[in-house]
C-alpha cells in the first residue's frame, strides 16, 4: 500500500484527505513575504491538496488599521470554505472587544486568535466578552505561546474559565517544551497543540503526539510566514501511523471547527 509519505515525496496533491491548517495568516506585515494575497494562499493550498485555512490578520500582532478583519471577511467571502477566519482583538477596552466579536462572530469568523506581542496578557480583562462568545459557541481560540511559564498559567485559568472553548497553543513543544506542553493537553480536555514551526527538530511530532495524545495535536503552517509544503512535509515524515497522521491534518480540526468537542 502507497503511504501518505510516498505520495508527499511523488509530489501528489493529497485532496482525499480533506486537510485542514489550523493556522494561517493573511494581510501585510514587515516580515518579507512577497506576496500575502488570498488568491496566493490558495494557490499553495491547491498545490498539495490543503482542503481549509484557519487564518488571522497579521495585525493579531501588532496595533494595525481597524479594518484588519474586514480584510479577512473579504477573504472568507472570496474563497468559500477554503478559507476560515480567526477574528483578531485589540484590547482597547471591554466594550469595543464586545463590538468586533459580535460584528465579526455573527458575519462568519471560525474563532478567534490573540497574540502577546501586543505586550498585554490574555487574560487581560478586556478579552473577557469575546472569550465568553468563543465559550458559548465552542469554538475555537488559538494562542501564540512560546513555552513561557506564564502563558502556561494564562491557558490554565483560561480553559478552566471557558471549558466549551477549545484552545489551541501555536508552536507547541517549542524550545524542549514538549513534556509542559503535552502536560497542559492532558490535564484541559479543550487545550490543543498546533505543529507550526520554523525549525523542528527530528522526532518533534513524534514526541508531540506521544506526549498530548493524537486527538489533541493538530496541524498548522504559519503560512505565509512560512512555507506551508515545508510544514506538512514534517508530518508525513513523521514515525507515526498514516491513520494518526490524517487525524492531526483533518478529523482533529473538523471536530473543532464543527463545534462537536
Ligand atoms: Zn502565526
Amino acid at each position: 500500500m502507497t503511504t501518505l509519505l510516498q505520495r508527499g515525496r511523488r509530489g501528489e496533491r493529497l485532496d482525499d484527505l480533506d486537510i485542514v491548517d489550523m493556522h494561517g495568516h493573511l494581510g501585510r506585515s514587515p516580515f518579507g513575504v512577497p506576496d500575502l494575497s488570498p488568491a496566493s494562499l490558495v494557490a499553495g493550498m491547491d498545490r498539495l491538496g490543503v482542503a481549509t485555512c484557519v487564518c488571522s490578520h497579521t495585525h493579531c500582532m501588532y496595533a494595525g488599521p481597524s479594518d484588519a478583519n474586514a480584510e479577512v471577511l473579504d477573504a472568507i467571502r472570496a474563497f468559500p470554505g477554503r478559507i476560515a477566519g480567526y477574528l483578531v482583538l485589540w484590547p482597547s477596552g471591554a466594550d469595543d472587544v464586545r463590538r468586533q466579536a459580535e460584528r465579526y462572530l455573527d458575519a462568519g469568523f471560525a474563532g478567534v486568535k490573540l497574540h502577546d506581542t501586543t505586550g498585554f496578557r490574555y487574560t487581560d480583562p478586556a478579552y473577557a466578552p469575546a472569550l465568553a462568545m468563543a465559550d458559548e459557541r465552542r469554538m475555537p481560540v488559538l494562542l501564540h505561546t512560546w513555552a513561557r511559564a506564564e502563558q502556561f498559567e494564562e491557558v490554565r485559568r483560561l480553559a478552566t474559565a471557558y471549558p466549551r472553548a477549545n484552545f489551541i497553543l501555536a508552536h507547541s513543544g517549542v524550545a524542549g517544551s514538549i513534556d509542559a506542553y503535552g502536560r497542559l493537553a492532558r490535564e484541559h480536555a479543550n487545550v490543543h497543540l498546533d505543529l507550526c514551526m520554523s525549525l523542528t527538530p527530528c522526532g518533534h511530532v513524534e514526541r508531540l503526539v506521544e506526549a498530548a495524545g493524537v486527538d489533541k495535536v493538530l496541524w498548522g503552517s504559519d503560512a505565509l510566514f512560512l512555507n506551508m509544503a515545508h510544514q506538512l512535509g514534517k508530518v508525513l515524515a513523521a514515525r507515526i501511523g498514516d491513520d494518526d497522521k490524517r487525524r492531526l491534518l483533518s478529523a482533529n480540526a473538523r471536530r473543532i471547527l464543527g463545534r462537536e468537542t
